[in-house]
């Protein structure tokens, strides 16, 4: 529940061990990395919460219906829009995000629950004739897809409600039980929604929510061979590192991302000004699909980089609490250093920084740079805040060489209004996603999501794609 203390609300919350609360002395202290102050508590789980969550889970409990699985992540949905101004406040108090990006958030979320609750409705099962060849008889196989016994979800920081979504609604719509392993950083958000959840009529045996040491709860998680599926959104880092402990299991990986905004010279500079700017300073620069890298043709380089630092100037940062704020904090302070110290790094390989550059604690304020050579980190690796390094480029097969130089293939937005050239870069282009005239983080919560290389396995998610992981295909064949 939450208690205020001097007029400021701190939320005091617990791990749950399918729907019973776990009451631990230990406490996770969750501080705004605005201005330090203590946002909440969490009851932390230990190795035998973990063991327990896993055998409530595997105990079971009445399936549930199409409709009654429907029923469940439609009332959640209704939950979450008659809560979603207290929500949000939890999500910008805990991560630093600004009010207006949480805000935001909720609507996401609430197309995850919506959409997910939609497919409970529908079935993909197959027929097959089998008198279709030579061989042929007078049989028919079916398909129809079965939950797995037991899913683990890991989630980060960076869209504290809607990457638990992404992982929740779906595993619910495939009937499969889930136990969570929310990120440190914003476990407020992800426990509020698992109480939405429980409050909607879910079977508590289906989900249970766990934080606790790396060591005790997420390390042997993932290893536990009762463990069906591994559904992680997070680092390359702990992605490979999951993908080497993991075992005989499914592994879902949804890693990092190095988008780039291609410009090209023929583009409408006002838009191609306006998508770098929303994907390089929304929710802080912090989604997995935000422009990291913006290359753009030479011949209209000085242009674009005019119109973009004037543009700029728009994206006010600073309390996250104020709703004018466009750009609160990043996620902690070691982070906002950290990208500090890669703007320091390429300035002294000779690049510029034409606005911003300022960081005060967690905030960092949305920078543009330039001349930015092609080997700086910054650029190389991924920068997880509101960073806009603007690199040119002489071609379209410089720009495609360019783009796919990284170790990472999330997404990528071009800006052309040439055909010629869009096709080029959906052929060529090593990404999970092209968007043409759209930024890289483009999509709606039921389309298909995910990247290759390090980004990820190529295995998507999204709604429709997420509940198909969650379940396996058993086939039947009948005489016909
Ligand atoms: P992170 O990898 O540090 O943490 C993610 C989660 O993994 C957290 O819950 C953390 O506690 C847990 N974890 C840490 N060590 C673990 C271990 N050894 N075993 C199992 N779990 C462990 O990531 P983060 O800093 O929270 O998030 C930022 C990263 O996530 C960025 O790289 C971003 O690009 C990526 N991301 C990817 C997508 C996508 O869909 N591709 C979406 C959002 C964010």
């Amino acid at each position: 529940g939450s208690h205020v203390k001097n007029g400021v609300p701190a939320w005091h919350l617990t791990s749950y061990i399918a729907g019973q609360p776990i009451t631990s002395q230990q406490l996770l202290k969750v501080h705004s990395p605005y201005d330090n102050r203590l946002v909440g508590t969490v009851t932390l789980a230990g190795k035998a919460d973990a063991t327990a969550a896993i055998e409530k889970a595997l105990q079971g409990g009445t399936a549930l219906s199409r409709y009654e699985r429907f029923s469940i992540l439609d009332k959640t949905r209704q939950l979450l829009v008659e809560r979603k101004e207290a929500i949000a406040q939890i999500i910008s108090a805990e991560s630093g995000l600004a009010i207006r990006e949480a805000r935001y958030e909720t609507g996401r979320a609430h197309d995850v629950l919506m959409f997910a609750a939609m497919e409970c409705l529908k079935d993909d099962g197959q027929i097959f004739s089998c008198d279709i060849s030579p061989t042929g008889k007078a049989r028919k196989i079916f398909t129809q897809r079965e939950p797995l016994s037991l899913a683990v979800c890991i989630t980060p920081f960076n869209h504290p409600l809607n990457q638990v979504a992404h992982k929740i609604a779906p595993a619910i719509a495939a009937g499969t039980p889930v136990i969570l392993k929310p990120s440190e950083k914003t476990p407020l958000t992800a426990i509020k929604l698992v109480e939405l959840l429980y409050e909607a009529g879910l079977p508590k045996h289906m989900l249970s929510v766990l934080l606790g040491p790396t060591a005790e709860i997420a390390e042997p998680l993932v290893k536990d061979p009762r463990v069906d599926i591994v559904s992680f959104t997070g680092s390359v880092a702990v992605g490979k590192h999951i993908a080497s402990t993991a075992g005989y299991k499914k592994v879902i990986l949804e890693l990092g991302g190095n988008d780039p905004l291609i410009v090209m010279e023929d583009a409408d500079l006002d838009l191609a000004v306006n998508l770098a700017a929303e994907g390089a300073y929304r929710n802080s620069g912090q989604r997995c699909t935000a422009v990291k890298r913006i290359l753009v043709h030479e011949s209209i380089a000085d242009t674009f980089i005019q119109k973009l630092v004037a543009k700029t100037k728009e994206y006010t940062c600073g309390d996250p609490a104020n709703p004018e704020t466009r750009v609160g904090t990043v996620i902690d302070e070691a982070a906002a250093i950290y990208l500090e110290s890669v703007v320091e790094q390429a300035v002294a390989q000779g690049a510029r920084v034409l606005i911003g550059g300022k960081r005060h604690g967690a905030l960092l304020e949305p920078t543009v740079i330039v001349n930015v050579p092609r080997n700086a980190v910054m650029v190389v690796r991924e920068s997880f805040g509101p960073l806009a390094p603007v690199l040119t480029f002489t071609d379209i097969d410089d720009a495609i060489r360019l783009s796919n130089s990284t170790d990472y293939g999330l997404s990528s937005g071009i800006v052309t209004n040439n055909m010629a050239y869009a096709l080029r870069f959906i052929r060529e282009l090593k990404v999970g996603t092209v968007n043409i005239n759209e930024v890289p983080g483009y999509r709606i919560e039921s389309s298909p999501f995910g990247g290759i290389k390090d980004s990820g396995l190529g295995i998507k998610e999204g709604v429709i794609e997420a509940i198909k992981c969650f379940t396996y295909v058993k086939t039947f064949s009948l005489p016909w």
